[in-house]
């Protein structure tokens, strides 16, 4: 009798884990069967709105051979995102056809971007990507209004790689911490940052990659680590350093209106000009500056001349390009064509 039970539940146990092995099998094959029939990338006659969120998750998968090629939104909105891999500290354009509602604008990372007829007639917003932003991939959204409700709408995807950026140890002297970093200082560096980001205009004035502003040998990269005096790193450096001589020309990068001319025990006289969409360069630590606010400079344009005015251990240029406030790396500015 006792064998008998010993079978019959050996017999039951077998059983149990054929079927165990079967259902793992089927569900295996399950996950594989969705993943090939996810829409391909361009691909319009699928319905507009899963074609997006599919096509958006795989672009994480690698570069894209034709990044520009419009993807299409349920309400008939043609998107284009560029570039679609980057790193944190630099910027993206989404690009949406014509038919886009004017109130629209583009959420990322829980900040609302406006959106603008370019020079080109499309509809374009630049979106900046703060250094603190992490490895992985974001969504993007278009926010409308509909029927007095806020509407969300998943439009594409963004894959953000983190670079490695490395550390500087800068020493300074005492006079200048004492002159430069007083309490006074930082906050009246403070609220020239402020004022600035009251400045910008809606125009898009630029075409193509900007030019260097200067000649010179590139001495500090954006986003590097900052030690002063052996402290621990205490900021992130947040423009692009060109190590010049003294009275070197500075030329404008791009086209824009000089939007300020001022000076900070900081960064010592500077300018300010305004590209339109959001995007504004500054030039610090000048020796001397030749445009008044107002004027409208083209690419080439002189600004003023390299000096060593402000914080500064010996003459060099500090540009700065932020996008709606969030410093990008003004090196990939003069790789990246937005307008062509
Ligand atoms: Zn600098």
């Amino acid at each position: 009798m006792k064998k008998i039970i010993l079978f019959i539940l050996l017999f039951l146990l077998i059983a149990l884990l054929l079927l165990e092995a079967f259902n793992h099998t089927l569900s295996e094959n399950f996950v594989v069967k969705t993943q090939t029939i996810t829409p391909l990338k361009n691909e319009k006659t699928v319905p507009p709105a899963v074609s997006v969120i599919n096509n958006s998750s795989n672009i994480s998968s690698e570069k894209m051979e034709n990044p520009e090629q419009p993807l299409v939104a349920s309400n008939n909105v043609y998107v284009s995102i560029f570039p679609e891999i980057i790193n944190n500290g630099e910027f993206f354009k989404v690009s949406l056809s014509e038919n886009v509602n004017p109130l629209s604008s583009i959420k990322f990372q829980d900040k609302r971007y406006p959106i603008f007829k370019d020079n080109a007639g499309e509809f374009s917003s630049i979106i900046p990507v703060p250094l603190s932003v992490k490895e992985g991939s974001y969504k993007i959204f278009i926010e409308h209004l509909e029927k007095q409700k806020i509407i969300y709408e998943n439009i594409s995807e963004i894959k953000i790689l983190n670079k490695e950026r490395g550390f500087d140890y800068v020493n300074l002297s005492n006079e200048i911490i004492a002159s430069s970093f007083s309490k006074e200082s930082v906050k009246e560096d403070a609220e020239i940052r402020a004022e600035t980001s009251a400045l910008f205009s809606v125009g898009n004035y630029w075409k193509g990659a900007f030019a260097m502003p200067c000649e010179g040998e590139i001495s500090t990269m954006f986003g590097v680590g900052r030690s002063y005096n052996n402290q621990p790193v205490s900021s992130f450096h947040l423009g692009l350093d060109i190590a010049a001589d003294q009275y070197t020309k500075i030329n404008a990068p791009a086209k824009g209106i000089i939007k300020l001319v001022i000076a900070s025990p900081l960064r010592g006289l500077m300018v300010y000009v305004d590209h339109g969409l959001g995007v504004q360069s500054s030039f610090s630590h000048l020796d001397s500056v030749f445009v008044e606010a107002g004027e409208v400079v083209t690419r080439g344009t002189l600004l003023g001349t390299v000096g060593s005015s402000g914080a500064s251990t010996g003459p060099h240029l500090h540009w700065e390009v932020s996008v709606w406030d969030t410093f990008t790396d003004p090196f990939v500015w003069t790789t990246t064509s937005l307008f062509d």
